[in-house]
């Protein structure tokens, strides 16, 4: 494991909710993989899954 490259993951558009393939920097930065244009409703912003936001 090479903390100086971003690790895939799997991450969640933060307004609709919307999963898709993405990365997280070692700095804790998230970027989206399968959409690098951002999500289809308009959001740029993507968050890593917690499992407090399930249920
Ligand atoms: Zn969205």
């Amino acid at each position: 494991m090479n903390r100086n490259e971003s690790q895939r993951t799997i991450v969640i558009c933060a307004d609709c909710g919307s999963i898709c393939a993405g990365n997280v920097t070692p700095d804790g930065t998230v970027r989206s993989i399968g959409r690098p244009d951002g999500c289809d409703c308009g959001s740029r912003e993507f968050v890593l899954p917690t499992d407090s936001s399930v249920g």
